[in-house]
């Protein structure tokens, strides 16, 4: 697509943000840079010099869905950039669009802005007063990522991430409380943080001491939850392994320093699979662990995602599965039939499970999680709890409570909440639920 005229004057870039909340980060730091130097960035594909696509490479079915919005891209504007965790198989984008302008990795900021440079040269002058303090965010007002670090020391067989992000890299802790502090000025009522591994945070600097607010800080996830604790939000922990480094958090959580929330990708319970899997944390007692931190916080809700079908599961593995399930009563389970990516080393591994029956025993882990999930919302039915509210209308209020992240976990409806604001907290009492949310009248100030 020809440059329109006007690009000398103001150029414009439109942006295609896929995958995971780490990809969204990414996105959020691009998108921060071009602001920065004075770009537009504009909400179509007509209006844009050039559109940036931010690509998910992790399985199967998100290949296809990045390929297909870099076609679309091509097609409606004809100047794309393609980044992020499917721009590390550059010969894949290649093959299927070799008109693209320029392939960069994920986490790539630096190489994508060079892109952006050579075929749409930065303005003159940029005012720096352009982008907010805290940047720009993809996220509503209300709450944003924080992600501290990138990369991945782990080797998990399923999972290709580490040969697309390279090994562990933490942030600095200053710089991260600096971003948290940013938000929490710009309204941000709730921090998500995220990471690969959130419980290595810092195990690659050796716990290096920094400082935030004149006060000598190590880089590791309980001086950093403890620090973020302080900022009088809501704090909420994902991607966090069972090591018994953990423990040490709970009590903080029971305090109200940071949210009753843990984040915790289990993927199995049968020892053998894990050792397959070569799963973090993996000869830890998880149960114990679980019956432990619900004893010093039982407010505790935790989350967690499994894998169904994975090579050699047996019948007997898949029983341990749902054993573990049934003792464990998380509140909130995802599940995915495994899905061979490729280039994963699990792949080679013997005894391949049968497509249909990965997806049986994905349905039959979900029968039996939402009776566990349905009950543990019932245990709330009549009790006052604190949400954050996330949409108004004539038709009520639509919140989340402590219990529930954004996207992935309930909601709370509050059908008598017309009068609440967006991005605010407030008091209800739970009145019904069904299995994944609940339902709420207002409590009045
Ligand atoms: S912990 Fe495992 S699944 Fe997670 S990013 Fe690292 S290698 Fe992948």
């Amino acid at each position: 697509m020809p440059r329109k005229k006007e690009a000398a004057i103001q150029p414009k870039v439109g942006f295609v943000s896929l995958g995971c909340p780490k990809a969204l980060v990414d996105s959020e730091q691009i998108l921060t840079r071009l602001r920065a130097e004075g770009y537009d960035i504009v909400p179509d594909y007509e209006g844009a010099d050039l559109v940036v696509v931010n690509t998910c490479g992790f399985i199967d079915a998100a290949v296809a869905e990045s390929l297909d919005a870099i076609g679309e891209a091509l097609t409606e504007n004809g100047r794309v950039i393609v980044t992020g965790c499917l721009g590390a198989k550059e010969d894949v984008v290649l093959a299927a669009h070799p008109q693209v302008l320029a392939v960069t990795g994920p986490h790539a900021t630096e190489q994508v802005m060079q892109e952006v440079h050579r075929h749409l040269p930065k303005p003159h002058d940029p005012f720096e007063d352009l982008v907010p303090p805290q940047g720009i965010k993809l996220t509503p007002r209300h709450y944003a990522y924080l992600k501290i670090s990138e990369g991945c020391n782990h080797r998990c067989t399923f999972c290709i991430i580490p040969s697309m992000r390279g090994d562990l890299v933490s942030r600095p802790i200053s710089d991260v409380m600096r971003e948290a502090e940013n938000l929490v000025a710009a309204g941000v009522k709730e921090l998500l943080v995220v990471s690969q591994d959130t419980s290595a945070y810092g195990v690659d600097v050796k716990y290096r001491t920094g400082f935030w607010g004149g006060k000598p800080v190590k880089t590791r996830l309980l001086e950093l939850a403890k620090a973020l604790g302080e900022l009088g939000i809501w704090v909420r922990l994902h991607y966090v392994y069972p090591y018994p480094s953990v423990d040490d958090l709970i009590p903080l959580m029971a305090e109200g320093k940071i949210l009753p929330y843990l984040d915790v990708p289990f993927q199995h319970a049968s020892p053998r699979i894990l050792r397959l899997m070569k799963r973090p944390a993996s000869a830890e007692n998880v149960l114990a662990r679980v019956r432990a931190w619900r004893a010093v916080c039982p407010e505790l809700t935790i989350r967690s995602t499994f894998i169904t079908g994975f090579p050699g599961e047996t019948e007997a593995d898949f029983e341990k599965l749902l054993q573990f399930l049934e003792e464990a009563q998380l509140d909130r389970v995802g599940a995915f039939a495994y899905s061979p990516v490729e280039g994963a080393a699990a792949n080679q591994l013997p005894d391949p499970v049968p497509e249909a029956l990965r997806e049986e025993r994905r349905q039959r882990l979900m029968e039996l999680q939402e009776d566990i999930s349905t009950q543990r919302l019932e245990r709330k039915i009549g009790r006052e709890i604190e949400v954050l509210i996330e949409e108004v209308d004539e038709e009520g209020a639509i919140a989340r409570s402590q219990a529930d992240a954004p996207e992935i976990d309930g909601l709370v409806h509050i059908p008598d909440g017309e009068h609440l604001e967006v991005g605010e907290f407030a008091r209800v009492r739970v009145t019904d639920c069904d299995v994944h949310d609940l339902y709420a009248e207002a409590i009045e100030a």
